[in-house]
This record gives C-alpha cells, structure tokens and sequence, in this order.
C-alpha cells in the first residue's frame, strides 16, 4: 500500500466523497466569479491595516473579539452578546451546524444553492437534504418542513440565483422548524431589509452576514451570526477562540464605524449597474434571472464551454452544469460598467463559437 493511500484509509470514510472548494485562480484580466465587492475596500480599513503595529502581529488578537462585536452589534441593531463572529460566515455555518445537529441528523435547504451548504453538513456527519424550489425560485416552506431536519438553511438572496425568497414563506419555516433556522444574508446589503436586527427574538433563529461582499473585506475573513444570547452562546464553544486575526478584527469594527455611507453608496452603483446589464443581457437575447444580489445568473446552452472560452478571452465567471430546475447557467458578479461592457462582448463571442460547434456538429 502506498503512503498516499493509507493515509485516505485513516481519514474518515465520508470525506472520500467530498471535493475541496476551487479556490486555484489564475490571474485574468478581470474577475467576476466569486462575487465580491469589485469596486475597493473601504478607505478607514485600508487605513487601520496600514499602520498595524508589530505587537499586533507578535501577540493573539482579543480573544472572543470584543471590539468587533460591538461594532457588528451597532450596524445590525442588536446586544453584542447576541452576536458571534467567524473566519468568514463559513465559519459560523460551519460552527452552527456542528452545535445544532447530532452526526447522522441532516440538514435541508433548497437546491440550488451556497456549494459549501452540502459540505459543511457531510464534514460534520450531517446528512443534507436537498428540497427542490418553487417554480419561481422561491423556498418550497412545507418541503423544507417536511424533512423534520435538525437544521434548515435558507439563503437570501440567494446564491446562484439572486432570488430573495419571499417574506411568508421564511416566516412560516421559523414558525413551524423543528431545529434551527439558519438564513444566510452573505447578499442582504444589495437586497435591503434582512433580518439580522430581529434574530434575538426568535429562539431557533441564527441570521448570518458577511464582510466579504458589499463591505468589499473578502481578504480580511470576517464574518458574523446575530441570534438569541444563548443561541449564539452556543455556536460560539463550537467556533472557539482566536477566529479572527488581530488586524482583520480592527480594521473591521473601523469599517463598521466610519465607511458605511461608503458601502451604501457602493452597493446603489452596483445594483444601477447590475438592472444595466440584465437589460443589456436581454437586448442580445439572454434571459438573466432577476437579481437581488450583486451577481446576475444567465442560462447558457453549455456552461462549461462558455465559462472556458471567456476565460481565454481574460474574463472568469462561475460556470454551473445542469441546476435543478434552471439547466447550464453562468453567475456573474456586477462590477465597474466599462468591465461589464467586455463581460457582454465576451459572452457573446462564447455563445457564437459554441452555436457554431453546435451546427458544425449536425449531420
Ligand atoms: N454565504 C453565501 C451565500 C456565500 O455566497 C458565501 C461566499 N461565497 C458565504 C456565505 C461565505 O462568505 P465568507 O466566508 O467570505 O463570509
């Protein structure tokens, strides 16, 4: 036996099933597969980053990140003790699910949706469930609370389709859930509302938002949960201490004081730019979902060949093959106008060569 092999023998058995995240990216020329903010980062945290200090890199942060939480605990409109912090809100998922479901629970969500979901819940011996959506694209709530999961997880707006679900049918899975409710708000800053401020009052309820999209602090991995004290009490033994890096953390809470105008205004260019592009996508015959977020799904004849070709061409998207309900399609994060411009002549080159395959290939 070689050693490579007996070292997949010692690890457990249902990692042999799980594929890591492809986080390889070759430098193009422009980005838009990983939706974050393609505008800049905010200018206090670029500013606190640069004059970090060595004891900051000598010595381990705060440990359960007291200045971060409360500033967290100020934007979202809740107690700081009713926040929790993560290395990015995969973290606190992550963390969460580990609290709530025994190995071999499951946990639900609708399908498509976040890639991570199903992997978080196989490396922690969850079974995941996955629920089909709506013809509209909105949550199924009676097939999420039929599966009885220990944990139900709902993305809004959602990743890939931009599809917020609607208001009743989150409240009727919070009501009526038999384990946690996890809603997943990575996009809430493009969408508006959310209910990150009300979490505390429902008692099965972890919301969970991000630094890394509208904030544009991708790179700073930091994340956060707001629920009830003792909900989030909880995810926080399972997350542990020292999560965030020292200067991450700082820059973070300065972020969260003086650059939120920044972020407002950001995000309203972002989604002025994104209503341009789904009307200059459905002028050249594209039929993009609507969005709530700051990406665009565009169904495709063959996404994995459309994906290849404009990533020759110097533009990478996130091609996806064959979503339940959707078929091929490509997710593309909203960015500066002039890179959707080449986003737009791209796409269009692609479809044309991959027409031509298509009649090159008939009899
Ligand atoms: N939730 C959703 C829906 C996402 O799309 C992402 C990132 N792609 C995350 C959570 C995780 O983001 P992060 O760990 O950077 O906070």
């Amino acid at each position: 036996m070689t050693r490579v092999s007996e070292s997949l023998h010692l690890a457990r058995a249902m990692l042999r099933d799980v594929v890591p995240y492809p986080t390889e990216r070759m430098p193009c020329e422009a980005d838009l597969s990983d939706n974050t903010n393609l505008f800049g980062a905010p200018p206090a945290a670029l500013r606190e980053l640069a004059i970090s200090g060595r004891d900051e890199v000598a010595r381990y942060p705060g440990v359960y990140t007291r200045r971060l939480r409360e500033a967290l605990a100020e934007y979202a409109g809740v107690r700081p003790d009713e926040v929790v912090t993560g290395c990015g809100s995969d973290d606190v998922i992550d963390s969460a699910i580990r609290a709530f479901a025994e190995p071999g629970e499951s946990l639900a969500f609708s399908d498509p949706t976040f890639s991570m979901i199903p992997v978080f819940a196989r490396v922690n011996g969850v079974v995941p469930i996955a629920v089909p959506f709506t013809d509209s694209l909105d949550i199924d709530p009676d097939a999420l609370l039929a599966t009885q999961a220990r944990v139900i997880y709902i993305c809004s707006p959602n990743n890939p389709t931009g599809v917020a679900p609607s208001h009743t049918a989150v409240d009727r899975v919070i009501a009526h859930a038999p384990g946690l409710v996890i809603v997943d708000e990575a996009y809430a800053e493009f969408a508006g509302g959310g209910r990150v401020g009300e979490a505390p009052r429902f008692g099965r309820l972890l919301v969970t938002r991000t630094l890394s999209k509208a904030f544009g602090m991708a790179g700073l991995r930091v994340g956060y949960g707001t629920g009830s004290a003792e909900l989030v009490r909880e995810v926080e033994k399972v997350r542990g201490p020292y999560k965030e890096n020292g200067p991450g953390e700082r820059a973070a809470a300065c972020a969260l004081r003086e650059d939120v105008q920044w972020m407002r205004e950001l995000v309203a260019h972002a989604i002025d730019i994104r209503e341009r592009f789904a009307a200059a996508l459905r002028d050249r015959g594209f039929l993009p979902v609507p969005s709530a977020a700051n990406f665009v799904l565009v169904p495709v004849e063959d996404a994995a060949l459309m994906g290849s070709i404009m990533r020759k061409d110097g533009i990478a998207v996130r091609p996806y093959a064959a979503l339940r309900g959707i078929g091929d399609t490509l997710r593309i994060t909203v960015g500066p106008w002039p890179v959707m411009e080449r986003v737009l002549d791209a796409l269009c080159a692609a479809r044309d060569h991959v027409r031509a395959r298509v009649g090159e290939a008939r009899p």
